[in-house]
């Protein structure tokens, strides 16, 4: 009833103009408080428009409780829960010295599909006062979290910024399976990535001028490792202008279609609706 993947001969049945009902975005925030005054209305009329799932991504204890609630209240919502790095001390040290057992509650919930927003993200190091302790504290936060995915049968999602290489030894010492996500802020190691089978999550940034990095990736990578995601409310499609929502991911799978030259806008979002199905187990 989808039609056929890209690789296969055959006409998609699709009315992409009139029904986005194949889309799928895997990284949102629509728990964050620019969606308070409208949240039901924005929510409910993307998925009148046929937006098949979100998942809700969470980046710290709150926010994991909120995406959880979010996936209670709507069917088609999922959540993933997690510490993002850049909460690593916050969260740690903080409110929740609990918050790993916090995270694994939260796991349990039956609508939670991935550990995440998890990772590495150096863009304040020159703020630390002490940079080994700042990104040990980072490694400890997400190494905990991949051993929890790990025994929890679930996908990371990995948030990671300005560090690839320490990214990439992490990976080594605690092999995984899960998504990148926002790759556009990592420096080079799509391939590698690519190359352990981490899915890519490819979103609005897409459309930005001066995105040939994202371009190249999206070029090369096989069409079975390919997400869409918008982190929404965040950057949303080029001029910038207002809040990202998952209706931006339509823009970006013509995008997608016109860079690759091998599938259509609809086989895009179809493929990557399957892939998200495959990776996060939704029925
Ligand atoms: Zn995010």
């Amino acid at each position: 009833m989808y039609g056929r993947l890209p690789g296969t001969s055959g006409q998609l049945v699709l009315a992409f103009e009139e029904n986005m009902r194949y889309i799928t975005d895997v990284h949102a925030h629509y728990d964050e408080a620019v969606f308070d005054k409208d949240r039901a209305e924005v929510l409910d009329s993307l998925h009148k428009e046929g937006v098949a799932f979100i998942i809700n991504s969470g980046s710290e204890i709150p926010s994991s409780k909120r995406s959880v609630k979010l996936a209670e209240e709507y069917d088609y919502i999922f959540a993933s829960v997690g510490v993002f790095p850049l909460e690593a001390e916050t969260e740690r040290g903080g409110g929740y010295p609990d918050w790993l057992k916090e995270i694994e509650r939260l796991s349990g919930h039956e609508k939670t599909v991935a550990i995440g927003e998890i990772g590495l993200d150096y863009r304040m190091i020159d703020e630390a006062s002490d940079k080994d302790a700042y990104k040990r504290a980072q490694k400890e936060v997400f190494a905990a979290q991949i051993e929890l995915s790990k025994r929890l049968l679930l996908p990371v999602v990995i948030h990671s910024c300005e560090a690839d290489e320490d990214l990439l030894s992490m990976l080594d010492a605690h092999p995984c399976i899960g998504m990148i996500h926002r790759y556009y802020c990592m420096q080079d190691c799509g391939r590698e990535l690519l190359d352990r089978g981490f899915y890519i999550g490819i979103g609005p940034q897409i459309t930005y001028p001066g995105s040939e990095r994202l371009t190249d990736i999206v070029k090369e990578m096989p069409p079975e490792l390919m997400l869409l995601e918008t982190d929404a409310p965040f950057l949303p499609n080029y001029p910038l202008e207002g809040r990202a929502t998952s209706a931006m991911i339509e823009e970006v799978c013509r995008r997608i279609a016109e860079i690759r030259g091998d599938m259509t806008p609809e086989e895009a979002a179809v493929c990557a609706m399957e892939n998200a199905k495959r990776l996060f187990g939704i029925a």
